[in-house]
């Protein structure tokens, strides 16, 4: 077998042939659906007059394909290599296509598949090749008009994209509707779901007063779980209105919710599909956590109504135009509604932990990237969250109300059209008249920047100096880098607490100014500055860099009291815990006693006496540093030492503010009923970190009171928080009867048994991994359903650091007979999966071996595209 080929930027060609209209015709059967297709083609006037016509195909039983009515001989068409070409077209004609596929087969979960009792599709990136012969690219839209038929007792719902234009009876108990989608799509936007649903209705009217039907789509059982969905739709259509002054455009929006997802959701026109697990909530099976994140994805795929869809992306490289738009746009969405200094920590955290470790490791690559062999292994952190950083800080260079008018154009430019990211950052340039070709560089650099800085204080001039400077680290195939244009939001803060103004040659700044640094290095001098100022930098992280500064510890106390920025004051307490982390690893590699600083002891409880208003930050900020940011900050990773001083660090906060911590979990005790609102949400959040340590400190006491709080069994977030507590305890008395009891109490709902798996397979104890074996013959599990997938596999191997990484290499080889079974059966779900083994260069040797065996041995199989790119580059 020819190894897989890479496909580079470089090469795009405009389509040889457009489509104007798409009709088609699904007979639905679970192992033999007749797909139908008449494709109404047209010559690109500027491509060759003998052009071929090539279309795309995978894994088609093809039964006619005809031009103009005239069946094609079988010397007349080729099929190779996944393709269907025919070099002697019309300029303008009718394509006819037949062919048959098998929905129950299809495990990769791409194109049409059987999910439980329904048919679903996923198309996007390269799924509709799956269901028909086309020209499955971004850059080719047509208007789509789709028959479904199918049986009526088992499939009464059939949905497609658009609006519904005509239904009908057929004979043998068959029945079909005709949907007509006006807007001219990519086919990776199609959408088409058949099956016994139950409809939850509801409406919108938009701000030109047009009524917009509002359904959502879901198994009977499920009905109860709707409403959050449903309320969050109707904010964000609302939201989008208001903040981009983008209206919905069809009179009907649809969202179904489906068991088998490879995404989270997926954005096709009208007729959002979303995984179960990013749509159904209430408050007995759902934390807060999930139905922030609910709320996000709702939003999130509904704006990609407008930045994805109606302006789409040229190709697949350009991924990120639409992605790092859109989160941009969710992101915002969500600090509208909750903490948004809370919401900015988690982003950060998120990029910091686990997208930095992605830019520094075998799989780094740019925003845009210039060539992929599987473009599915690159819907990642960095095309999604990197890329939000830069419109980010795009939006911040520009300022808002330019930002605005940039969008605006930019949807007024290239509606109905598929475009580039330059197309999106030179309209920003144009309506702002900054030059923008040096930020472009962070669509084409991987790797994070690194940012040393250091300040020097003339006390007689009474001037404060500082000095940033800047180095992007090579990664692979990017040997050397460009500085890039970074804005660095800061502030000085003065001895006393009290913003400094900020006085750059004579000007004055107010306390809260943007660097923008461009150079390799470059320094500012602020004037009139008192002595003592401690510098407050990259002020709600304004842009995705790691920075360092050598700031004493009196200096991040100081920082975490006054800092008037919620997200540095957040910052400035990690850093503080992360010291104290580090001093007690070289304890912990000494085989010394691991004592706590008494200054970060005196810091919390500082935090716990004294809180501030925004208790979700406070939450947020008693919070230790997650062993994944604590590896992030390391040369040589020590997996041991990192779990055991954080764990000692935990105890001893435990052991010295019981009664503090004591005292914050009563103060934050609820009388009235759930809601899953900011100030509830912080006050369960505050009081849950409290019972944590409360419990770490290992007094029966504080076992009971997390007893009590799981059976008291109010709500979700309780009662996960407390089950957690005690199935991570030594108390195995304790323990085991709850997690039995909430098993067989939620046995029949899935998603609340993913939070089981997941439960269990995070406990710190060593018998995790034959927890994870024993629990994968469960019944509730399967591994063909990629939720179950990542709540047992995922959740051990990427949330359980020191079990995953066990010396026997048992961890490891688990992962790896996992992804040998799922490259057979889901490709993209695999290639997800092996992440954690790709990252072993800054083990200990030891390690760094067993990894690189079981990437071997991974290697030595028939390999997917997918898994195949990632284990070559990873072993590269
Ligand atoms: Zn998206």
């Amino acid at each position: 077998m020819a190894e897989p080929q890479a496909i580079y930027l470089s090469d795009y060609r405009p389509p040889a042939y457009h489509v104007d209209k798409t009709e088609l015709t699904f007979d639905l059967d679970p192992q033999a659906t007749r797909v139908r297709a008449r494709l109404h083609v047209t010559r690109h006037p500027e491509s060759e007059a003998q052009a071929a016509l090539t279309l795309h195909g995978h894994g088609l039983t093809t039964e006619r394909i005809a031009i103009d009515g005239q069946a094609l001989l079988e010397s007349e068409y080729r099929i190779e290599a996944d393709q269907l070409i025919i070099d002697q077209v019309p300029e303008t004609f009718v394509l006819d296509t037949e062919v048959i596929i098998d929905p129950t087969s299809n495990t990769a979960l791409e194109g049409l598949y059987v999910s439980g009792p329904m048919f679903c599709t996923q198309c996007e990136p390269e799924g509709f090749r799956r269901i028909t012969w086309y020209p499955d690219r971004p850059d080719v839209m047509a208007v789509f008009t789709t028959t479904v038929i199918g049986d009526r007792q088992r499939q009464p719902v059939l949905l497609s994209n658009g609006n519904p234009i005509e239904r009908g009876e057929l004979p043998d108990g068959r029945h079909f509707v005709t949907w007509e989608d006006p807007h001219p799509k990519p086919a990776y936007l199609f959408a088409l779901v058949a099956g016994s649903l139950e409809c939850v209705r509801d409406s919108f009217t938009t701000m030109s007063g047009r009524e917009v039907a509002l359904e959502l789509w879901v198994e009977a059982q499920n009905l109860e779980k709707t409403d959050w969905a449903m309320a969050s739709l109707k904010r964000a259509m609302k939201w989008d209105e208001e903040a981009y002054g983008r209206e919905y455009d069809l009179d009907l929006f649809m969202i179904v919710a489906v068991d088998d997802f490879n995404m989270g959701a997926m954005e096709n026109k009208g007729l959002n599909i979303f995984n179960s697990a990013a749509v159904l909530a209430n408050p007995q099976t759902t934390t807060d956590a999930t139905f922030q994140r609910i709320e996000g994805i709702v939003a999130h795929e509904y704006f990609h109504n407008w930045s994805g869809n109606r302006v789409t992306c040229r190709d697949w490289f350009q991924l990120a135009l639409k992605e790092g738009f859109t989160v941009f746009r969710d992101q915002s969405f969500s600090s509208s509604i909750n903490s948004a200094p809370v919401k900015r920590i988690e982003d950060a955290a998120l990029m910091r932990t686990l997208q930095f470790a992605e830019d520094a490791g075998p799989t780094a690559h740019p925003v845009r990237p210039d060539h992929f062999i599987e473009i599915s292994n690159f819907y990642t952190l960095t095309i999604y969250e990197k890329g939000a950083e830069i419109v980010r800080m795009l939006s911040h260079l520009l300022g808002e109300e330019t930002f605005r008018r940039g969008s605006d154009l930019y949807f007024e430019r290239f509606d109905g059209q598929a475009v580039r990211v330059e197309d999106f950052v030179e309209t920003m340039a144009e309506v702002s008249g900054e030059d923008l070709t040096q930020f472009m560089r962070w669509y084409a650099q991987a790797g994070t920047p690194q940012l040393t800085a250091r300040s020097d204080y003339d006390a007689e001039k009474r001037r404060f100096t500082l000095t940033i400077a800047q180095q992007t680290p090579p990664t692979p195939g990017q040997e050397h880098k460009q500085p890039q244009h970074v804005p660095v939001r800061m502030g000085l803060m003065a001895a006393d607490g009290q913003p400094v103004e900020l006085i750059i040659n004579g000007e004055s700044h107010g306390t809260d100014t943007v660097l923008h640094l461009r150079e390799a290095e470059q320094q500012w001098v602020f004037e009139n500055v008192d002595a003592g100022a401690v510098p407050s930098l990259l002020r709600g992280f304004s842009a995705p860099v790691r920075l360092e500064y050598p700031w004493s510890r009196d200096e991040l106390s100081h920082l975490m009291r006054f800092d008037e920025d919620g997200f540095n004051r957040w910052d400035a307490t990690q850093r503080l815990a992360l010291i104290a982390i580090e001093e007690m690893m070289a304890a912990h590699q000494r085989n010394e006693l691991m004592a706590l600083d008494a200054r970060l002891i005196e810091a919390f409880r500082y935090l716990l006496r004294e809180p501030t208003d925004d208790r979700a930050v406070l939450a947020e900020m008693l919070r230790l540093p997650s062993e994944a940011w604590i590896a992030e900050q390391q040369r040589r990773v020590d997996i041991d030492a990192i779990h055991g001083a954080r764990r000692a660090a935990i105890e001893q906060l435990a052991d010295n503010l019981f009664p503090e911590f004591e005292s914050v979990y009563h103060a934050n005790q609820q009388s009235e009923a759930y809601a899953p609102t900011p100030e509830q949400m912080a006050s369960r959040s505050l009081k849950n970190v409290a019972l944590s340590y409360l419990v770490a400190n290992g007094e029966v006491e504080a076992l009971n009171m997390a007893r009590a709080q799981y059976e008291a069994d109010d709500n979700m977030t309780d009662v996960r928080a407390a089950l957690t507590l005690l199935a991570h305890s030594d108390r195995a008395d304790l323990g085991d009867p709850a997690i039995r009891a909430f098993g067989e109490r939620w046995a029949h709902d899935s998603l609340v048994m993913d939070q089981w798996f997941a439960t269990q397979v995070t406990r710190p104890q060593a018998d995790a991994l034959e927890r994870v074996r024993f629990l994968m013959d469960h019944p509730a599990f399967s591994i063909k359903n990629p939720n179950r997938v990542r709540a047992l596999i995922g959740a051990f191997t990427q949330q359980n650091r020191v079990n995953f990484h066990r010396l026997d290499g048992e961890g490891y080889r688990l992962l790896a007979d996992v992804v040998i079974e799922l490259n057979r059966l889901n490709p993209e779900i695999a290639a997800r999966m092996i992440v954690p083994l790709t990252r072993y260069h800054r083990l200990d040797e030891k390690r760094q071996a067993l990894m690189r065996g079981e990437l071997e041995r991974i290697r030595a199989e028939n390999l997917s595209r997918n898994v195949f790119e990632v284990v070559e580059k990873a072993l590269a």
